[in-house]
């Protein structure tokens, strides 16, 4: 890291049709936490944004995208995605959690993947699209598990176990995970000074992320921000989940997440719009 080319976005310019832009990550989805699917696929069918874009961590954990070709969890919600897709442009981050989502998915769904980071054209602004663990440089064992994981190589090798093998990783992996974080009460953030940096060489003034679960607004200074998307649990006591919404008139609004009203079965769009 540190040179100008490492550090270079790909910029992705937004059409002029699109009014508004919605931005959710954190969702964790697995079959243990059926309401949040609920609450997800409520959402893909009724939000109105010009296009969707999830930032990672959409699954709590995806072994590869052949999970997707037998029936069960992973298929269902590919076909959540493809029926979203059908409609308006979807883009997917990956997460730490599901960074094996890959291009055979994007294909059977219509997905578009996009680079971390990403810097996204939009309201004659520049945003810069981020999962945002790679931010996080106070959670140093993280950032080596994830230089490892990251490499084709391991990726490859990885893919070519068996399905149940992966599977198995993917649980140890969490329970060691939910381990860690049983001991520790102090959750790494996102590296301001780092943050600042990916903005200015991506010439971007807001940058966009998940991970954390810490939603907030951050002022970085020099008229440069951070903008934290909350994660999703309807079942939480308060619930959390909420949608970001971007309009092209520069609009900015956190969404609740749609509700079904109970009489009409109607479940409008939060925005009013
Ligand atoms: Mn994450």
């Amino acid at each position: 890291m540190g040179t100008d080319d490492t550090l270079a976005a790909p910029v992705l310019q937004a059409p002029s049709d699109w009014a508004c832009v919605d931005f959710i990550s954190d969702l964790h989805l697995q079959p243990s936490e059926p309401a949040t699917v609920r609450a997800w696929r409520r959402y893909l069918a009724h939000t109105r944004a010009g296009a969707v874009f999830i930032l990672g961590d959409l699954f709590e954990a995806w072994v590869g995208d052949d999970a997707a070709r037998v029936p069960g969890f992973a298929a269902d919600c590919a076909q959540a995605l493809r029926d979203a897709a059908a409609r308006r442009p979807v883009f997917f981050l990956h997460g730490n959690r599901d960074f094996l989502v890959g291009e055979d998915l994007a294909r059977q769904c219509g997905l578009t993947l996009l680079a971390d980071p990403t810097a996204l054209d939009f309201g004659g602004r520049r945003w810069l699209l981020s999962h945002g663990d790679a931010l996080c440089l106070a959670d140093a064992d993280y950032l080596r598990f994830r230089a490892q994981v990251r490499t084709p190589q391991w990726i490859q090798s990885f893919l070519q176990k068996p399905l149940a093998e992966r599977e198995a990783v993917a649980r140890q992996l969490r329970d060691a995970s939910l381990a860690r974080h049983a001991v520790t009460t102090a959750y790494a953030d996102v590296d301001a000074p780092l943050a600042r940096q990916w903005l200015q060489a991506a010439g971007a003034q807001a940058l966009v992320h998940g991970h954390t679960h810490r939603p907030a607004e951050h002022d970085l200074g020099d008229g440069l921000r951070r903008i934290v998307l909350a994660d999703w649990d309807p079942e939480a006591t308060p619930p959390r989940g909420e949608v970001l919404r971007l309009w092209a008139d520069g609009r900015q609004a956190r969404l609740p997440l749609p509700v079904q009203d109970a009489a009409s079965g109607r479940v409008p769009d939060p925005a009013q719009d």
